[in-house]
């Protein structure tokens, strides 16, 4: 059974500001739809010289910056054309963007700002991906465009969800306030201990701490959340799953609740020809720019494999990185493979470690076949083939004691808050 530690007055008055934050479910559902929102064409066309019609505003003389709202069915290339900026230029920030891919992510509603020189060229362009970053392609000596990202402190506030089993576990995590995306990922963290579809039972009582990502300033939420903790009641048994900063999530007692990564994308281990590198001296352009993966000499053809398990969050096709997959792994850990020939998955797709998602190939910008492999941890690129990612089966034995201390802390919210009787109360003391 579960221990039910008495809350202390800081408990209960994070678990009072848990409550408001409940009905305001809606709002953050709303915030958090980019999911589904479909991202713009990246399709480069000839330039043809027809300017867009919509240039409504722009007529004002030579604006030296100009901040545009993308909206659904705009085109990159249209957006220059319309600004008579030359296609050349958009390659050269697509060339920029190769090892990013932060251009593949525009979705109606960013904010891009075109800032122009004396004599009207771009001289940068800059993409609000969210209130706390932004993207910078800055224009060189040499013409060439460089990546820059700005970052805001931000901090995490969290909220807690129940609800019981009544119909299927998603439904049950819709009916609760968990997006789509929360109750698939969710739903990922736990099937490895409990069998959805066998083991529940109506009633079973649940509970989830959700983090919404806010910034220091100005007090907005970026839209990122994550799941930061979960129980789930099966008779006398709880099933638990917890965040720890390493990006993995474990049970109470501090075991991996995840099956590990896979740390080769393919079934035979290929030559590295270019290895992970922050200031990679580039192969075909000769400047520096980091290499943000490993490139494997596979043959084209070659069937490449999901790492680990995760649902495909992109696909796309770019003219600098060819063919590619992007797989989000429960929120902290992302994978990317590129120059792939044939792509087997599509985007929403559930995949497990190991199954095969495509073959490699050579398309893209390349000097041969192979395949350019990227592993992500928490939004940031690390080496795939030396990093420390989740293969450990358990919480390093010097970081339990943290570990556990905060596990006893959350399960006592969770604990409460499945209790509305109890959570009544602590709302009632903190009048
Ligand atoms: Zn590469």
């Amino acid at each position: 059974m579960l221990p039910r530690p008495k809350l202390n007055a800081f408990q209960k008055k994070i678990l009072a500001a848990g409550i408001p934050v409940v009905l305001l479910a809606g709002l953050w559902l709303s915030g958090n739809s980019t999911a589904v929102t479909t991202p713009i064409e990246l399709t480069l066309k000839p330039d043809t010289g027809a300017a867009a019609t919509d240039t409504a505003g722009q007529s004002e003389p030579d604006p030296k910056q100009e901040t545009y709202t993308i909206q659904r069915g705009d085109t990159l290339s249209q957006l220059f054309d319309a600004r008579h900026i030359p296609a050349n230029v958009l390659h050269r920030i697509l060339e920029a963007d190769s090892e990013y891919l932060a251009l593949e992510t525009l979705m109606p509603g960013t904010e891009l700002t075109f800032q122009f020189d004396d004599q009207q060229a771009l001289a940068a362009l800059s993409l609000k991906l969210d209130p706390a970053r932004t993207v910078t392609f800055s224009r060189q000596d040499d013409d060439s465009f460089q990546y820059g990202l700005v970052e805001a402190d931000t901090h995490w506030e969290s909220q807690i969800l129940t609800g019981r089993i009544e119909g299927s576990f998603y439904r049950s995590g819709l009916r609760a306030g968990l997006t789509d995306a929360q109750v698939v990922s969710l739903g990922q963290i736990l099937k490895h201990k409990i069998d959805f579809r066998r083991a529940l039972r109506a009633g079973d009582p649940f509970a989830v701490i959700i983090g919404h990502e806010i910034t220091d300033d100005g007090d907005e939420a970026t839209g990122k959340t994550r799941i930061e903790g979960a129980t789930l009641i099966r008779g006398k048994t709880t099933y638990t799953a917890f965040l720890h900063y390493d990006g993995n999530y474990y049970d109470q007692y501090g075991e991996s609740v995840l099956p590990a990564f896979l740390r080769w994308p393919t079934q035979r281990h290929y030559r590295v020809t270019s290895s992970f590198d922050p200031n990679r001296l580039h192969p075909v352009t000769g400047r520096h720019a980091p290499h943000n993966g490993v490139d494997l000499g596979t043959p084209s053809g070659t069937p490449v494999m999901s790492t680990g398990d995760g649902v495909v969050s992109r696909i796309g096709n770019h003219p600098y990185a060819g063919r590619y997959i992007d797989i989000d792994h429960n929120g902290s850990f992302e994978t990317r493979y590129l120059h792939l020939s044939k792509i087997l998955v599509r985007r929403g797709q559930h995949v497990k470690r190991g199954e095969k998602i495509a073959l490699s190939g050579a398309t893209g910008r390349v000097t041969g076949p192979h395949l350019h492999f990227e592993f992500h941890i928490k939004g940031r690129p690390v080496n795939p083939l030396t990093a420390k990612i989740p293969t450990a089966a358990s919480v390093p034995r010097a970081e339990l004691a943290g570990f556990k201390a905060k596990v006893h802390r959350e399960m006592a919210l969770m604990d409460e808050a499945v209790d509305p009787s109890r959570q009544l109360l602590a709302q009632k003391q903190s009048d």
